[in-house]
């Protein structure tokens, strides 16, 4: 398994594509990323880098904003 990366020793994270059989292995530090054979595959390109910023800021204010009263809201549907 490529888990961890050979230029860096840095964790190497899988990421699924949409129509690939196997996840491709992420080093966030090489920016690069390998095949399960841990075979250079390709770059992680400037669009990849903003989606993922992206996600982990939607996610972290999905977290931030678990208290809002979406709960209490739910109570006065009939
Ligand atoms: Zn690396």
């Amino acid at each position: 398994m490529p888990l961890l990366c050979k230029e860096c020793n840095g964790r190497r994270f899988p990421i699924a594509f949409p129509g690939e059989r196997d996840a491709l292995w992420l080093c966030e530090k090489c920016k690069n990323f390998a095949n399960i054979k841990d075979e250079f595959i390709r770059e992680w390109t400037e669009k990849e880098i903003e989606e993922n910023r992206l996600k982990l800021k939607n996610f972290n204010s999905d977290v931030t904003t678990e208290k809002t009263p979406e709960i209490k809201r739910r109570s006065g549907v009939n």
